[in-house]
């Protein structure tokens, strides 16, 4: 690992998360919250998600994409974060097409790096696929991480949320190097740039809508980083809602982890019976939740003091 940080300052910030993190979980939405840690807010998250699907498909090179990418940078920029947009094009099947990712950082500028990414881009077809769970869900979970995040002053490390297109393949089936165009172009520009030495961490949220919201324990992710998460979701009384089936899914994570990234994927890979619902016209509001959003989003949060202690013990 390339960062080392003072452990008690570490310590010391684990501990004030875990407290005020539990304290957020507790008053499940109401204002009492130690201020250093806003709780997730569902409402806001489904808000989020219903204005994705309300532009219809999203699939890269769309305008509706470059819609819901202007939406997600004003909100970015409402939380008083400075939104980065990176734009790229990238030969595919269809010929060269035009990408963009947006991300914003949160925290000091020399701490490590921890990426927390969804992908926005939704699969294409030639019917209409609105995508609530895929991408909507990740899209709307990671805003509603960001205002959560954004407020917090002391801590060991930099949180980046990563909005990345093109996770989807253009052609229907996800054969490489067809698929993860933009979290392959982000990790290339951080190995351009020499800043992927502070990158610690990656945690991916991806299908976290689905009503009977269960995360797979998805066996490409580093197994370390999954226990976190997984613990965190059982001590804060979420436990009914990991340790799904193995099952072992190609996503983001992997353009991290081939940059020797640990790499988690929280995702819910059993949508719908035998994930009947999954890239199907059954991915529509009626088959995903707020609650299952504001789960997800609370097993994100309480699983961070924990990877923060992780962070700055390798
Ligand atoms: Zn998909």
């Amino acid at each position: 690992m390339p960062y080392r940080k003072s452990a008690e300052h570490g310590a010391w910030c684990a501990c004030a998360w875990t407290l005020s993190i539990l304290s957020g979980i507790v008053s499940c939405g109401s204002s009492s919250a130690a201020p250093s840690a806003p709780p997730f807010d569902e409402a806001r998250a489904w808000t989020h998600m219903k204005e994705m699907v309300a532009l219809g498909p999203r699939p890269a090179a769309s305008e509706e994409l470059e819609r819901a990418r202007a939406y997600i940078v004003r909100e970015l920029e409402s939380y008083g974060l400075t939104p980065v947009v990176e734009n790229f094009r990238s030969e595919t099947p269809e010929g060269e097409l035009s990408f963009a990712n947006v991300y914003a950082d949160i925290g000091p500028g020399d701490a490590p790096l921890v990426v927390l990414t969804t992908h926005i881009d939704t699969k294409r077809f030639d019917w209409h696929f609105v995508g609530a769970n895929d991408s909507g869900s990740g899209t709307a979970v990671l805003l509603e991480l960001a205002r959560a995040l954004a407020p917090v002053s002391a801590r060991p490390v930099t949180y980046r949320v990563l909005f990345v297109d093109g996770e989807e393949s253009i052609r229907e089936t996800w054969i490489d190097p067809d698929n993860r165009y933009g979290s392959r172009h982000h990790v290339a520009e951080l190995e351009r740039t020499g800043e992927i030495r502070r990158v610690a961490a990656c945690v991916l949220i991806d299908l976290i809508g689905d009503k009977d919201l269960r995360l797979s324990h998805e066996t490409l992710s580093n197994p370390e980083l999954l226990k976190i998460f997984f613990r965190a979701a059982r001590e804060a009384g979420l436990g009914a809602h990991v340790d799904g089936p193995r099952r072992e899914i190609k996503d983001d994570h992997l353009s991290f982890m081939s940059a020797n990234i640990p790499s988690v994927d929280l995702i819910d890979f059993e949508y719908g019976p035998n994930n009947a619902y999954w890239h199907d016209k059954r991915d529509t509001l009626e088959n995903v939740s707020a609650a299952s959003l504001g789960i997800a989003g609370r097993i994100v949060l309480a699983g961070l003091p924990g990877l923060e202690a992780w962070v700055l013990k390798n």
